[in-house]
C-alpha cells in the first residue's frame, strides 16, 4: 500500500483491506451470481435516500440557485430535507431513485416508476424548453439562466423504452432475470446513435466480438477473468452539458453491473471529476459497493467498501487544508451572491477534487453573461487571497475558456490516471501482468495514460476501446497498442451497453 493513501471515516481503515474483502467477494461465486441477478436490490431503500440526499441542487453551492419553472413559480432551492421543485425532480435522477425500488420488485413498482418517468419528462419538454432542448430558468436575481436538457431528455426517453418493455414482459408472466434477458437493448438505442442507425449496427457488431474476445481470454478459468478500468463521461456515458445533472440512465447501469460480474476479475471506473459534491457515486445508477469500483479526481480517490480511500502524495498538509478553506470560501460565494447562484450548474459546476477545485465559469453555449462571468473569476481569486495571501500554496489555472481551477502546488511527479490505475489494481491485490488481459476504455486523450501503463506491464494482453474520438486519438490509440485486432472505436457509449448485454443475455 502506498505510504501516501488514508481513508476517510471514524474508523480508520487499511486501503489493503480491500484485497482480502475483494478476494472473498470476487471469490464468492454464489454471492456475485446474486449481484448479477438482482443487482439492484444490493440497494436498499435506505441507501437510495441516503444517496438522494445530496442530490444535485442540494448541495451547498445550489441553495442560491433560483431553479424557475415557469415565470410565476419561482422557487428558491433551499436547505433542508423537504423535497424540491428543482432539476432534482424533474431529471433523471428520478430514474435512478426509481431503478433500485422498481426492477428487483418487478412488476408493480416497475409499473409505478413509468407514469413517474413519464411526468419528469413532459415536465422537461414544456414550454420553458425550445425545441433545440434549451430550458430557460431565472436565477436567484430573476436573471435568466439557460440549461441544455438534451442528454436529460434522451436519457429519459431510453429508460422508458426499456421500463416500458420491461414491464411488457412481467406482466405477461416472465420472470425477472428473463425479462431482464429478453429485452432487445439494441432497438431501443441504435435510434439515439449520432450518426445512423447503420452505423450503429456497424459498430455493435464489432463491439461485441470484440467485447466476446475479451471476456474469452479467460477461457473459463475464473482466476484469470480480466480487468477492466474505464472512463466515465464520454465513455459510459454520454456528454451532459452541466456536470450535476449528469446522470446514468437505468439500462446503462444493468447492462455495465451484469458484464462486470460475469466477465471481469476486478471493474474499475476511472473519472477526473470528484466522488460526491456532486460526484461520480452522486450521478451513477449503480451500486456503489459492487460489482464495479468507482475513483474519481483521477483515480486519487477511490470508494472502497464503504470507505474513501485517498492518494495524497505530494500534497501538504497545508496544501489539504488550504483547499479545504477555499472550498467553504466558495460554498459562501455561491451562496451569498445571487449572481453566482447559477455557477452551480455552469459546467463543471463547482467541484472539489483531491488536489483542486474545478470551477466551470462558462457553458459550451455560452449561456452565461460574460460580465458576471468575470466578476465571478474575479470573486474567485478574491477568495484566494484571503486563503493564500502570499501565493505560497493555490495556484490559479484559467484551463480552458470554460473552467477554470484552483490547483494546490504539490511536489514530486504530475499525477494521472495512469497512477489510478495502478493503485486499483494493488488495492485489488492483483497485477497488470500477463497472462490477464487488460482492457482500458476512454473517450479522450485524459485517457491514453491509462492505456500507456497497460501496455508497460502487459504488452501481449492488453485492449483498448474507445468512444467518439477523432483520427489523431484513434491512431494513438493503435500505435499504442500496437496491433489493430486489440482496438475497437465506436461512436457512442450506448453501442457498448447494447454488446455487453448482448453477452450477457448468450450466457
Ligand atoms: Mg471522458
Amino acid at each position: 500500500m502506498s505510504d501516501h493513501c488514508h481513508v476517510d471515516g471514524a474508523g480508520i481503515d487499511h486501503a489493503c483491506s480491500f484485497h482480502v474483502k475483494n478476494e472473498e467477494t470476487i471469490n464468492n461465486a454464489k454471492r456475485r451470481e446474486k449481484t448479477i441477478n438482482a443487482f439492484a436490490r444490493v440497494r436498499t431503500r435506505q441507501e437510495l435516500w441516503s444517496r438522494r440526499a445530496p442530490c444535485t441542487c442540494e448541495t451547498p453551492y445550489q441553495h442560491s440557485l433560483a431553479a424557475a419553472d415557469g415565470e410565476r413559480s419561482r422557487v428558491r432551492i433551499r436547505d433542508g430535507s423537504r423535497r424540491r421543485r428543482d432539476l432534482a425532480e424533474w431529471n433523471p435522477r428520478i430514474c435512478r431513485g426509481v431503478q433500485g425500488d422498481a426492477l428487483p420488485d418487478a412488476e408493480c413498482e416497475t409499473k409505478d416508476s413509468i407514469p413517474l418517468l413519464e411526468a419528469c419528462l413532459e415536465r422537461l419538454r414544456d414550454k420553458n424548453t425550445s425545441s433545440d432542448l434549451q430550458r430557460t430558468m431565472r436565477t436567484a436575481s430573476n436573471e435568466p439562466f439557460v440549461v441544455n436538457v438534451k442528454d436529460e431528455i434522451s436519457g429519459l426517453e431510453k429508460d422508458l423504452a426499456y421500463l416500458r418493455a420491461f414491464h411488457g414482459l412481467l406482466i405477461n408472466g416472465t420472470t425477472f432475470d428473463a425479462a431482464l434477458k429478453s429485452i432487445e437493448l439494441v432497438q431501443v438505442l441504435r435510434p439515439f446513435h449520432p450518426k445512423s442507425e447503420e452505423m450503429f449496427d456497424e459498430e455493435f457488431a464489432e463491439c461485441r466480438s470484440f467485447l466476446k474476445k475479451f471476456a474469452e481470454t479467460s477461457k473459463g478459468d475464473p482466476e484469470l477473468k480480466p480487468i477492466l478500468v474505464t472512463d466515465w463521461d464520454g465513455t459510459m456515458k454520454d456528454y451532459c452539458s452541466q456536470y450535476a445533472t449528469n446522470l446514468q440512465p437505468i439500462y446503462s447501469a444493468i447492462s455495465l453491473a451484469r458484464f462486470a460480474g460475469e466477465f471481469t476479475r476486478l471493474a474499475a471506473v476511472l473519472t477526473a471529476g470528484p466522488l460526491r459534491g456532486p460526484g461520480i457515486l452522486d450521478l451513477t445508477s449503480l451500486p456503489i459497493n459492487g460489482p464495479l469500483v468507482f475513483s474519481g479526481s483521477w483515480g486519487r480517490e477511490w470508494w472502497l467498501h464503504g470507505k474513501r480511500v485517498v492518494h495524497n502524495d505530494g500534497i501538504s498538509e497545508e496544501g489539504f487544508d488550504a483547499l479545504e478553506r477555499m472550498n467553504d470560501q466558495m460554498r459562501a460565494l455561491l451562496d451569498e451572491h445571487p449572481d453566482f447562484g447559477q455557477f452551480a450548474l455552469v459546467g463543471s459546476g463547482v467541484q472539489r477534487k483531491v488536489d483542486r477545485l474545478t470551477l466551470g465559469v462558462q457553458t459550451v453555449c455560452a449561456h452565461v453573461n460574460p460580465d458576471v462571468s468575470k466578476s465571478y473569476m474575479e470573486a474567485i481569486r478574491e477568495r484566494m487571497h484571503r486563503v493564500d495571501p502570499n501565493k505560497k500554496v493555490l495556484h490559479f489555472d484559467a484551463s480552458t475558456e470554460l473552467e477554470v481551477e484552483v490547483v494546490v502546488r504539490s511536489e514530486g511527479g504530475l499525477w494521472n490516471k495512469a497512477n489510478g490505475v495502478a493503485r486499483i489494481v494493488e488495492a485489488a491485490g492483483l497485477s497488470l501482468g500477463p497472462p490477464r488481459t487488460i482492457l482500458i476504455c476512454g473517450d479522450t486523450s485524459s485517457d491514453l495514460p491509462m492505456v500507456r501503463q497497460a501496455i508497460a506491464s502487459n504488452a501481449e494482453n492488453s485492449m483498448a476501446l474507445f468512444v467518439g474520438c477523432s483520427e489523431t486519438l484513434k491512431q494513438s490509440v493503435r500505435d499504442l497498442v500496437g496491433d489493430d485486432a486489440r482496438c475497437c472505436f465506436v461512436g457512442c457509449p450506448d453501442v457498448i451497453h447494447a454488446a455487453m448485454t448482448t453477452l450477457s443475455n448468450s450466457l
